[in-house]
């Protein structure tokens, strides 16, 4: 049996014999680096563990793997019969290995059912175990075994991740396409089947363009490759063509994928089918747009019924029912702020003989006339109404008696001018204008009060004999 130091002396004798030879590989030699020191870092760093036996079944060897998988120290397991490792105390074991001394070749001991080692702890480890016999000749104790022994649940696990990740990929409801540097597809899932109606066989080896449609200018595809060439994820929609001829919209992220050595090696992309979410906001955004226009319409035609309520329709001055409303809030605010307010109640003269001599369009038209020469010469604020027939009444905020008055002559003479300037002087009798000028009292109790003074002034022009403006204080 060999000595059982912590580092066996297999090692030892092993270094003894090769140290003055360099390793040496395609490149060349290794510089600096023993035979001895690269074969023990190779063993020591194994993801396996290794355990070597000579001919009786003693250990000689162990790695550092096989430390950290079974939990005894190598200082435990060197020089203890192999059989400590073994299941229920390897009862059949050692005709196992008697037999493997048989016929020494390297052989795998199979993995179903699933095989194990015992750990320190008496816990079984399941296990992968591959034998070969190790070619040491001289050395007493002879032949020895190697076991290389894998810890099978970690393998396990690895395959049972990549059977989840091939499950979950092919189920996802997004597409997955998988192309090589140049956009050769490699791989697709079955919702790129769903989205295109290629099948994945009719897609693989094709190039990416046989989806394109002629939607996008060479520019967009530019922009994309040299997005993910640069080693960039490019994200966005992109119209593309089924197997059918029709197009549909997909949302992508493209990404790169790279090997250990960082070159970009093929392109993942995912890819949701959103064309039946775009035609659906298309859609929404139309109905909104012409909910918009129909409002609109809704809005003008509401503005013009508002109109035609608080307007007389021949002269388009505000009626009587509007003069109402705003007096009433004039006065108020002329009252509040102690500021003057000017009423004028106007009357055509004789308007029933132009009328009955001219016609009522005739009449009508004197009608407007009048309204326009209000309309043209009052501010904003101002507010001349048709109270009725002939009559018309004008409410100025702001404005004093005096310039009420002066302003009342000025229409009266105008009014006179316009009918004359329309050429039917020598025809029709030229209509004048009556004019009631008042202004509101601090002690006004109501619009009435200040309606009835600018009516009694009128009436006033009218019997001192028409044709004139009278004031009432
Ligand atoms: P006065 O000098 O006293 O004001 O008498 P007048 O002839 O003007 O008659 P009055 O003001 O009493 O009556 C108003 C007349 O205006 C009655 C009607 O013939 C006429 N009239 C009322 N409404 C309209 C209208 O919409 N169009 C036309 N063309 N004439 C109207
Ligand atoms: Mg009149």
């Amino acid at each position: 049996m060999l000595d059982c130091g912590s580092l066996s002396p297999l090692w030892a004798e092993a270094k003894a014999v090769s140290d003055d030879s360099a390793p040496t590989n395609e490149n060349g030699p290794l510089t600096g680096l023993s035979r001895s020191a690269l074969f023990e870092a190779l063993c020591q760093n194994s993801p396996d563990a290794v355990v070597v036996v000579q001919r009786d079944g003693t250990i000689v060897f162990v790695n550092q793997r096989c430390v950290a998988l079974l939990g005894y120290t190598s200082e435990e397991l060197l020089g203890k019969a192999v059989e400590v490792l073994v299941p229920h105390h390897g009862r059949d074991h050692r005709q196992m290995r008697e037999r493997f001394h048989e016929t020494p070749r390297p052989r795998h001991m199979g993995t179903r059912p699933v095989l194990g080692a015992r750990h320190k702890s008496g816990a079984i480890v399941p296990v992968d175990i591959s034998l070969s016999p190790l070619p040491l000749e001289g050395f007493e104790g002879g032949p020895f075994t190697q076991a290389v022994v894998r810890d099978a649940e970690y393998h396990q696990h690895f395959d049972q991740d990549r059977v989840l990740q091939g499950v979950a990929m092919n189920a996802a409801a997004n597409g997955i396409v998988i192309t090589d540097t140049r956009g050769v597809i490699e791989w697709v899932n079955p919702a790129v089947t769903r989205m295109t109606g290629y099948l994945a066989e009719e897609l693989v080896g094709q190039h990416t363009r046989i989806l394109k449609s002629e939607v996008h200018q060479p520019a967009f595809y530019q922009d994309l490759w040299q997005t993910i060439t640069a080693g960039e994820t490019w994200y966005g929609e992109i119209s593309n063509c089924r197997k059918d001829g029709t197009l549909y919209r997909e949302e992508q992220h493209i990404s790169p994928v790279r090997g250990e050595d960082g070159v970009i090696t093929h392109f993942i992309a995912i890819k949701q089918d959103v064309t039946a979410r775009k035609e659906a906001e298309e859609k929404l955004q139309e109905t909104h747009e012409e909910l918009t226009i129909r409002l609109r319409e809704i809005e003008e035609l509401h503005q013009k019924l508002r109109e035609e309520a608080i307007r007389d329709p021949l002269t388009r001055l505000f009626n009587r029912r509007y003069l109402r409303e705003t007096l009433a809030r004039e006065m108020s605010r002329a009252k509040r702020e102690e500021i003057d307010l000017a009423v004028l109640a106007i009357d055509i003269d004789h308007f029933k003989p132009l009328n009955d001599t001219m016609g009522h369009a005739a009449g009508d038209a004197v009608l407007v006339a009048l309204a326009e020469l209000l309309q043209s010469s009052i501010r904003e604020s101002d507010i001349a109404c048709r109270m009725g027939g002939d009559e018309l009444l004008v409410v100025m905020p702001r404005m004093s008696l005096d310039m009420a008055q002066e302003r009342a002559h000025e229409w009266r003479a105008e009014f006179i001018r316009r009918q004359q300037s329309l050429g039917n002087a020598d025809r029709a009798p030229v209509c004048t204008l009556s004019i009631g000028v008042t202004n509101i009292r601090k002690d006004d109790p109501s619009i009435d009060a200040l309606l009835e003074r600018s009516d009694r002034a009128l009436y006033q022009a009218k019997r001192q004999g028409r044709d004139r403006v009278v004031t009432e204080a």
